[in-house]
């Protein structure tokens, strides 16, 4: 089979950037590739964050061309620790030299049309300065998603792929925001990104990537019904090939309880031991009491509505009365926020921390009996892979990829409807499993020792860059 050249375009790259779940894929599935023999790189903003980065400059400038001005760019190029991949820093301080990535949770920064059709334009244009030919560009959500428009637009000869993490998140904006497109209003109706009176940048990615991605082959189908499409499922629906679900894999090198520096014990699936370890200095560590006996649920998420966090708050009271402890990490909505400190303060057995920590995240995995996820939707999910891996199984509603990486009583606990109720439920279902201490330890075992590294994404990954030359030649 030949080398595949591949240019992966995106807003975030862990560890060089990340926000959530698409920095990852970015930042590991490239590396995967690699291993498989082709060549890959990646192309994301020269951030403030990225700045301390060690990179060499490229000799050349990029120049590309919004509307009528021409911006003149550095482009700086680093690698990745793992698998050494090539990543191109776009430099353009007026768009970039910020804190964040996105701005705020509930706002992004007002100019951030501007700041990703420029992304998704330097990605097109790329090859002028670095020599580097792809036989596909790779684009990520929203952020990247006018990247296959403008090589739609200007014949390229590359193919597109457009992977959709999260659906929910557009890129939509104001009519008023097509002057900074890097195109003019007619052309943008033209290739589908304008929608619903104002401009749609997935939607134009929708419209005019070779091939379509999602992060699952559950929610690949969820995307197609009115529920689940976020105002795009006709225009999913519209598209001449299928949406490729492909699950995510996890870093299995950042999170391996064999090795795992975080923790305060190492541990597999037989010496099991250790993981009592961390389950004990977890509760210390929170102020939760030490005992073994009792069965300590985890939960890590970002507050919103996404993850059915109200929910899990609803359920509490019933959860509580299963003498149980809960171990709650996370931050967002405020009055989550507030409700999970109140409790917190008051009730000896939860014990949650408002923030983002890294380090308590895996602790939390490994300490944990089982780990919540009563997500309304999810298109792929981590957390329930990382829990599966350290044999805290997960207890997640059916839906998206919770549905396509747990198995019922088999890798963790799955649950239908989204309700306390039946959260309360399955973790009953859970800890009665847990009484019979052999059959518990045979999911955990069953968990841990499972697949799910990027090496299972990859393989699929080409096949669909095949297709998507295959289209393109067939276009052309
Ligand atoms: P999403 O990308 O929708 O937030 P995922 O489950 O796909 O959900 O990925 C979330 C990632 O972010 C996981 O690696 C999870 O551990 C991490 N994470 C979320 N919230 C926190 C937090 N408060 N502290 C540490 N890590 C967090």
């Amino acid at each position: 089979m030949s080398r595949l050249r591949v240019l992966f375009a995106a807003s975030e790259c862990t560890p060089l950037a990340k926000v959530g779940g698409l920095g990852d894929v970015v930042g590991a599935l490239p590396g995967a590739l690699r291993r498989r023999g082709h060549d890959v790189r990646v192309v994301i903003p020269r951030y403030r964050r990225t700045m301390q980065a060690v990179a060499t400059r490229l000799a050349r400038p990029l120049r590309v061309t919004m509307r009528d001005r021409v911006l003149e760019s550095a482009v700086y190029e680093t690698r990745l620790p793992s698998d050494d991949v090539p990543v191109y820093l776009v430099e353009h301080d007026e768009l970039f030299d910020r804190d964040g990535i996105y701005g705020g949770v509930a706002h992004g920064y007002d100019d951030n049309a501007r700041r990703f059709a420029f992304l998704s334009l330097a990605a097109v244009a790329l090859e002028a300065v670095t020599g580097f030919d792809p036989d596909v560009v790779h684009f990520h959500d929203w952020p990247t998603a006018l990247g296959p428009v403008h090589m739609r637009i200007r014949g390229a000869r590359a193919a597109s792929v457009l992977t959709i993490h999260n659906l929910a998140h557009q890129g939509a904006f104001g009519l008023e925001h097509s002057e900074t497109l890097g195109f003019g209003r007619d052309a943008a109706a033209l290739v589908g990104v304008e929608h619903a009176g104002g401009v749609n940048f997935l939607r134009g990615g929708i419209v005019s990537a070779t091939r379509v991605a999602t992060v699952s082959p559950r929610y690949a189908a969820e995307m197609l019904t009115l529920e689940g499409g976020a105002g795009l499922s006709e225009t999913l629906r519209g598209r001449a090939n299928p949406i490729t679900g492909i699950l995510n894999g996890i870093d299995d090198v950042l999170w391996d309880p064999r090795t795992d520096p975080h923790l305060p014990a190492n541990f597999d699936a037989s010496s099991l031991a250790e993981k009592a370890v961390c389950k004990r200095v977890l509760q210390r560590s929170l102020g939760l009491r030490e005992r073994a006996d009792v069965a300590l649920l985890g939960c890590i998420a970002r507050f919103v509505h996404q993850k059915g966090i109200d929910v899990l708050a609803q359920a509490l009271p019933a959860l509580l009365a299963l003498d149980v402890q809960l171990a709650v990490l996370g931050a967002g909505e405020p009055w989550a926020e507030r409700f999970f400190a109140r409790l917190s303060a008051s009730s000896p057995n939860v014990r949650a921390v408002i923030g983002y920590d890294e380090g308590l995240a895996h602790r939390i995995e490994a300490g944990a009996d089982f780990f919540l996820m009563p997500s309304r939707y999810e298109p792929c999910g981590l957390n329930q892979l990382y829990s599966q891996r350290y044999g805290t199984l997960p207890i997640v509603r059916a839906v998206g990829g919770l549905a396509d990486s747990v198995e019922h009583g088999v890798t963790g606990f799955v649950f239908e409807e989204l309700s306390p109720e039946s959260l309360v439920d399955a973790v009953k279902t859970a800890l009665a499993v847990r009484r019979d201490s052999e059959r518990f330890r045979a999911i955990q075992r069953a968990a841990m020792t499972k697949r799910m590294g990027w090496d299972q994404a990859a393989p699929q990954y080409e096949a669909l860059y095949r297709l998507a030359m295959r289209d393109r030649a067939h276009e052309a």
